[in-house]
C-alpha cells in the first residue's frame, strides 16, 4: 500500500493527493481513496480500482478543504477486494472525527477489536487498519487530545505501520517503532504547506522539497502552527524493509538517504562479482530487473540489451489471486524480442523468486524466442520466510526456495544456471543513513514477534 497527506491553506489538497497517489500507484492497485478536512468536517471518496478510475474532475471538485490524506491499497489476498476495506477509514465517535490511511500490517488487532466492540464500536470491515482508526478515536474521545489517542494506539498496536491521519484541521504522520515501512516529509515552496508520502517520488510530483523521513516511533503534526514533532513510542531496533530497495519502491525514490535506482545498480554490480558467467547479452526483467541488469552489464563488460518488452497496461502479476490467472498474467505482461535474443547466450536479471512462476514462464519464453543459454541471476537472496509486515510473500509451503535446493529450483525453472545475491551483497548495495534492515523474509528473524498461533489468514 501507499499513503499520502497534504496540509496547505488555499491549496487544492484533493488534487495534489490525487497526483501523489498516482505517483505511488505501483504500491497498490486494488482501491484508492482520499479524505479531506475543511476545518469543520471530513469528506471521503474511495472505491475499488486505480486512482484514475476512482477520481474524476467532479469527485475531486467536491473534496474541498485544506488537509487531505490518501491511500492506495495492495491487499494480501484476492478475497478482500471490498469497498469496506478501501481506505482512508473514517472514525466518527461522538465529536471525534478522523480519517486514517495505513501502509503495513498490524499483528495483534484481534484483542483490541474485541475490546472496542465491547465498548459499542461498530466495524465495517475486517481490516487491521479500521481497528487502528477506531482505537485512536475511542482514546481521543476520552482524553480530548488526538496526540494522546495516537500515542496510546501506538503503545497498543504491534507490527508495521506508516500512517497518515487527518482531523478536520490538522495532518498527522506516524511510524512504528522499528520503522518497517517508509514514510517521508516534504515542504511545498513559499511556505504553502506540508506533504507526507510513502516515497519521495510522491513529493516530486507535487513540487514538494524533501525534508526528512519520519523517524521510527515518531508522531509529526502539521497545522496552522507549522510542523511539530514528538516521540510517540520509544524507538526499537531499526528494521526498515530491505525489500523496498529490491522490488517495492520506485527507482526514482530515495529512502533513508539511498537512491533506490543506485541501490539496484549496485545489486547488479555485486551479483556480477559473486556469480559471473560467460554470455553474449544481459537482459533485465522489467521493471525492477532493469537497473540491476545495467549494473551487471557495466561490471561484466557484457552488453545490456532490451530483450523483453513489457505491456505497461498490465498491473503487478503477483497480486492475481489464482495460480492460473497468475500464469496467464505473466504471458500478458512480458514478451521477448526474438530479433534481439535468437542465437544468444543470455544473463537474465530479476528481482526475486517467490513461487517461481515468473522465472519458469520467462525461461520457457526466452528459449522459444531462440536463446541458446539462459543464466538467471536474482538480486535478492532466497525468500525462505513469509512477510508479516505488509508485503505478501505467501505461506512457507508456497515459497519455492523453502522447499527445494537451488539445483532443484534451477531444474524446475529450466535455466542453465541460477544464482541469488548473498545477503551481505544485498546489504552492501544499500548505503542508507542507518544499517538496521528487516531481512526476515530471507533470515526468518522477525523484528516484531509473530504470535505463535498466527497463521497468515489472521492478517487479512
Ligand atoms: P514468483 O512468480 O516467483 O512467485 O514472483 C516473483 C515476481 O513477482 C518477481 O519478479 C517480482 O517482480 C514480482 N512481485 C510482485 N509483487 C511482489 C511482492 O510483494 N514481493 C515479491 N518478492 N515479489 C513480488
Ligand atoms: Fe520487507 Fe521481507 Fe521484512 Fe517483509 S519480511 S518487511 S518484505 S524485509
Ligand atoms: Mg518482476
Amino acid at each position: 500500500c501507499a499513503v499520502f497527506g497534504v496540509y496547505g491553506k488555499g491549496e487544492d489538497v484533493a488534487r495534489m493527493t490525487c497526483f501523489g497517489l498516482q505517483a505511488l500507484q505501483h504500491r497498490g492497485q486494488e482501491s484508492a481513496g482520499i479524505a479531506v478536512g475543511d476545518g469543520e468536517t471530513i469528506m471521503v471518496a474511495k472505491d475499488l480500482g486505480l486512482v484514475t478510475q476512482v477520481f474524476d474532475e467532479s469527485t475531486l471538485a467536491a473534496l474541498e478543504g485544506f488537509v487531505a490524506v490518501g491511500h492506495v491499497r495492495y491487499s494480501t489476498s484476492g478475497a478482500s477486494a471490498s469497498w469496506e476495506a478501501a481506505q482512508p477509514h473514517i472514525s466518527a465517535i461522538d465529536d471525534v472525527l478522523i480519517a486514517l490511511a495505513h501502509n503495513g500490517t498490524l499483528v495483534n488487532t484481534n484483542e483490541t477489536r474485541t475490546r472496542l466492540i465491547d465498548e459499542g464500536v461498530q466495524f465495517r470491515s475486517g481490516t487491521d487498519s479500521e481497528v487502528a482508526a477506531k482505537a485512536i478515536g475511542v482514546v481521543t474521545r476520552k482524553t480530548h487530545h488526538l496526540r494522546s489517542g495516537i500515542r496510546r494506539a501506538m503503545e497498543a498496536l504491534e507490527g508495521a505501520y506508516a500512517m497518515v491521519l487527518a482531523s478536520p484541521d490538522s495532518l498527522y504522520a506516524f511510524r512504528d517503532p522499528n520503522g518497517i515501512r517508509p514514510l517521508c516529509i516534504g515542504k511545498l515552496p513559499n511556505d504553502r504547506g506540508w506533504v507526507v508520502s510513502s516515497e519521495t517520488c510522491g513529493l516530486d510530483i507535487v513540487g514538494a522539497e524533501y525534508v526528512r523521513d519520519v523517524e521510527p516511533g515518531e508522531i509529526v503534526r502539521f497545522n496552522d502552527e507549522g510542523m511539530h514533532s514528538e516521540q510517540g513510542v520509544v524507538a526499537g531496533r531499526r528494521a526498515s524493509c530491505i525489500f523496498e530497495y529490491v522490488y517495492f519502491a520506485r527507482p526514482d525514490s530515495v529512502i533513508d538517504g539511498m537512491s533506490v535506482y543506485q541501490a539496484r545498480r549496485n545489486m547488479g554490480r555485486i551479483i556480477a562479482q559473486e556469480a559471473p558467467v560467460q554470455a553474449d547479452l544481459v537482459l533485465g526483467v522489467p521493471d525492477s530487473g532493469v537497473p540491476p541488469a545495467m549494473g551487471y552489464a557495466h561490471e561484466s563488460g557484457i552488453p545490456y540489451a532490451d530483450g523483453i518488452v513489457k505491456n505497461r497496461y498490465v498491473g503487478r502479476t503477483f497480486i492475481e489471486p489464482t495460480q492460473a490467472m497468475r500464469q496467464l498474467g505473466i504471458r500478458l505482461k512480458l514478451n521477448p524480442l526474438p530479433s534481439v535474443i535468437a542465437g544468444k547466450r543470455l544473463v537474465v536479471i530479476d528481482d526475486s523468486i517467490v513461487r517461481g512462476n515468473t522465472s519458469k514462464k520467462l525461461v520457457d519464453m526466452l528459449r522459444e524466442a531462440g536463446a541458446t543459454e539462459v543464466h538467471l541471476r536474482i538480486v535478492s537472496p532466497e525468500v525462505l520466510w513469509p512477510c508479516f509486515y505488509g508485503i505478501d510473500t505467501d505461506t512457507r509451503d508456497q515459497l519455492i526456495a523453502a522447499n527445494m535446493t537451488n539445483e532443484e529450483m534451477r531444474a524446475f525453472i529450466g535455466a542453465d544456471s541460477l544464482a541469488f545475491i548473498s545477503l551481505q551483497g544485498l546489504r552492501d548495495s544499500i548505503q542508507a543513513n542507518h544499517d538496521g534492515f528487516c531481512e526476515a523474509c530471507f533470515s526468518g528473524e522477525y523484528p516484531v514477534a509473530i504470535p505463535e498461533s498466527t497463521s497468515r489468514k489472521s492478517f487479512l
